[in-house]
């Protein structure tokens, strides 16, 4: 009996490890950090914000590369197996992925940071090509919804909620954490507010249409030079130069993650300029400011 009685208690020294590790939820980094991923840069500067010292945030389309097209490395994948939190965007990319993230990751929670933001359709083409036959949807949803402070705030609570219900012992820092940046986020808004109230001319030309929801915000509008993701014909340049000198517009918006060739074409025949702008800079807060200052000062 005592022998026994002895394999079992060796048995159980040994199982009851094995079975709080099976049942513990997903452990977390070695360093106590929370993992998380993102799928874009400026989403790592929001969550850095909320979750300082206290995450670890893995980028899936990093500088340079463009969320349309990008596919993910093995490294990348390995990386997301080490994850607690995917937050989502809604970027292009993210149709043809989530799916297999989830499946290389069962114990992934994925986090929608679009969800409470109401998409706008994106900008129709209606300056250049009012007869032309474009891929173009026209009522597709424009997924560049960070490119707002007030979706910033909103996506911002959304990543302060999931890490709090993550890691409950510290939602007094993800609060604190949301309360600055977000009054940040409201400065910001004013700033842009003053630069842009005295601008004369509310119409700018730019090559990838991501800035549908800056311009509703400010009262902008935009014009976008990409066809569906294309490179506008011959036709559609000739267009869209002509109305430019109607309308007194002087520069172009181009992104340094997409070809240049048809905004400087176009910027030239306008006698005018092309301004450089990423929507995908890491440092939000300051690239939305920029980007402002660049409006307003070519609008003034
Ligand atoms: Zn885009």
């Amino acid at each position: 009996m005592k022998y026994n009685h002895k394999i079992f208690s060796i048995f159980s020294i040994l199982l009851i490890p094995i079975l709080l590790l099976a049942c513990s939820p997903k452990p977390a980094a070695s360093s106590g950090k929370t993992i998380v991923t993102v799928s874009i840069l400026p989403q790592k500067y929001f969550v850095e914000r909320i979750g300082g010292d206290l995450v670890d945030v893995n980028v899936m389309v990093g500088p340079g590369e463009e969320p349309h097209t990008f596919e993910p490395q093995p490294s990348q994948m390995e990386a997301l197996s080490n994850s607690q939190i995917y937050f989502t965007i809604g970027v292009e990319f993210e149709d043809a992925w989530l799916s297999r993230f989830k499946d290389a990751n069962a114990d992934l929670e994925m986090v929608d940071t679009s969800a409470g933001i109401e998409k706008i359709a994106m900008t129709a083409e209606d300056h250049h090509d009012e007869d032309a036959e474009t891929d173009h949807e026209h009522g597709e949803l424009d997924p560049h919804i960070w490119l707002s402070p007030a979706n910033g705030k909103i996506i911002a609570q959304t990543i302060a909620s999931a890490l709090s219900a993550n890691d409950p012992l510290n939602s007094n820092t993800y609060q604190e954490n949301l309360n600055a940046f977000l009054m940040d986020i409201d400065s910001l808004d004013q700033e842009i507010q003053t630069s842009l109230a005295s601008i004369s001319n509310r119409q700018f030309i730019t090559f990838h249409p991501a800035w549908g929801y800056f311009a509703r915000d400010y009262d902008l509008e935009q014009i976008t030079i990409e066809v569906g993701g294309n490179e506008p014909s011959a036709a559609e340049l000739a267009n869209l130069v002509s109305y430019a000198n109607e309308n007194n517009i002087h520069f172009v918006l181009a992104e340094p993650e997409f070809s240049t060739k048809a905004a400087e074409t176009i910027a030239s025949e306008i006698n005018g300029q092309v301004i450089l702008v990423s929507p995908l800079a890491e440092d939000w807060l300051n690239n939305m400011r920029s980007v402002a200052q660049s409006l307003a000062e070519a609008l003034k």
